[in-house]
């Protein structure tokens, strides 16, 4: 089971460090691609896995130490998994 959430865990953040490389900045453009935001790489997403999608959003809320913690848990003990 554990094995299961690491595999998930590490998916996620490898995914997480994709996508979030494209988020808009300052002149509202895409930060890698220069596109219009949001560019092809969320709206695929969006258009492909809705699930997914919400939670890329809601971890580029997150910045620094909190978005370290979100895509890299220190997970130890099976308990460590409860309420994922
Ligand atoms: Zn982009």
């Amino acid at each position: 089971m554990k094995a299961a959430y690491r595999s998930r865990d590490t998916w996620r953040a490898t995914f997480a460090e994709v996508v979030l490389q494209h988020e808009p900045g300052e002149d509202g453009a895409c930060i890698t691609c220069l596109r219009p935001a949001p560019c092809e790489i969320w709206t695929s997403l969006e258009d492909s896995n809705r699930g997914v999608f919400k939670e890329m959003e809601k971890l580029s809320g997150l910045d620094g130490r909190e978005l370290e913690l979100a895509l890299y848990p220190e997970r130890v003990t099976d308990r460590d998994f409860d309420g994922l």
